[in-house]
């Protein structure tokens, strides 16, 4: 086999201190060697060399999107609020075909490729798209999502639901969506099943106050929606008392194989709960904003040890797929919620790449160390590394390899 170095003014291991003038040997698709320019060119004297501009990272890891909602991107801009924004989501559901799934997905790992985004935690809702992600090559889990369902209408599709996870190639999970679409029994059920197929979880957890007022009571404007929907909830009308947080922990949901998306509207009780379970929180900060769902108490998760991950969540509520973007707006989110400064572009990175790994339970991405896969991004950006990714990151892409091989050249 021969070996490439891809070279670049600094590199970012991540798991040990940036490399000025660095280099990465790769060979048949994993990282061999992480080092001085100079000294990886003494070792490997044969080796093509890729020289690269800026700052040479571990492929970015989007710890939560739906990329089969690509070709919902025009619900960002329909100015409707979460309530009524996620109802047009089962006409869409219900038109999709297979193939429709299938491209809509392909787009969306197309564009996460062109921002240095390597994998994905990508929630499936049509098994057509469960291949993207490993057709592409990529180390992602593709979750397959049951939404809408109580224990009568669940019995009915059941079958065919775990038929899908079970004939799907590659890596897969599963996304039971949350305890205000599925029903309680529904939720425990897909929590025991992940875990007889050894499979990690993905739930969204605490994304809006509707969820709350839901889960603890049994009311508020998800209550009203399911009864729209003709669905019954052993929760609605009365709640359980617990928490978004506290109610999957209940259903067996929580632990180190799962991790939850959103984690906004949490107390300092749920976020240790987190902490205890092993359980990541995927941070979404612009789909947040855009839904006006809330803010994520970014600087609490940061001060009590909580590990965090970023996601874009999909098109239909984020304006790009750059995961970057997503961790320049933690970043004003953490300062103004009183965050020290210090360490925090650091503290950001590392949840854009190893916190993205923690979440997909992986230890060969988001990072660059020897036996590692070799999917790394480049931005060109200068300055300080992480200062840099942070603030000048978005867009700035110009190199992206998965696998060894290159798929974007900006
Ligand atoms: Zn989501």
């Amino acid at each position: 086999m021969t070996v490439t170095l891809h070279s670049a003014p600094h590199v970012l291991p991540i798991c040990t201190p940036p490399v000025p003038d660095g280099a990465v040997a790769v060979e048949a698709g994993r990282i061999v060697a992480v080092g001085p320019r100079t000294e990886l060119r003494s070792a490997y004297p044969e080796a093509a060399e890729q020289r690269w501009p800026g700052v040479l990272t571990p492929g970015l890891i989007n710890a939560h999107t739906h990329l089969n909602y690509t070709h919902c991107a025009g619900f960002h801009d329909n100015g409707k609020p979460f309530a009524t924004w996620i109802q047009d989501f089962p006409p869409v559901i219900a038109a999709t075909t297979p193939e429709g799934w299938r491209a809509s997905a392909a787009e969306g790992v197309r564009r996460m490729l062109t921002t240095g985004t390597t994998a994905a935690a990508d929630v499936v809702t049509g098994a057509g798209a469960l291949g993207a992600q490993r057709d592409a090559g990529l180390a992602g889990i593709s979750y397959l999502e049951a939404v809408l369902q109580d224990t009568r209408t669940w019995a009915g599709v059941r079958d065919g639901w775990y038929a899908s996870l079970d004939a799907a190639a590659g890596v897969v999970g599963i996304s039971p969506h949350t305890p205000y679409t599925l029903d309680t029994p529904v939720l425990a059920e897909l929590g025991a099943a992940a875990r007889d197929r050894g499979l990690r979880l993905h739930p969204h957890a605490a994304e809006t106050v509707h969820e709350v007022a839901f889960t603890v009571t049994g009311s508020g404007a998800f209550a009203d929606w399911m009864r729209a929907t003709g669905l019954d909830f052993s929760l609605l009308g009365c709640g359980s008392g617990r928490t978004p947080v506290a109610e999957l922990d209940a259903a067996g949901l929580l632990g180190p194989d799962s991790h939850v998306a959103h984690g906004v509207h949490v107390s300092a009780a749920d976020r240790a709960l987190l902490r205890d379970r092993g359980t990541v929180v995927a941070l979404c900060p612009r789909s947040n904003e855009r839904l006006e769902s809330g803010e994520a108490p970014v600087a609490a998760y940061r001060a009590e040890g909580n590990v965090v991950a970023v996601g874009t969540d999909s098109l239909a509520s984020s304006p790009s797929l750059d995961l970057l973007a997503d961790v320049a707006a933690l970043w004003a989110l953490a300062v103004r919620q009183g965050s020290p400064a210090e360490g925090l572009d650091r503290w950001l990175v590392e949840a854009a790449t190893v916190g993205g790994a923690r979440a997909l339970g992986r230890d060969d991405v988001g990072v660059l160390r020897p036996g590692a896969r070799a999917d790394l991004a480049v931005f060109a950006v200068t300055g300080e590394p992480y200062a840099a990714l942070v603030h000048e990151g978005e867009g700035s892409c110009v190199g992206t390899v998965v696998a060894g091989q290159i798929v974007h050249l900006g």
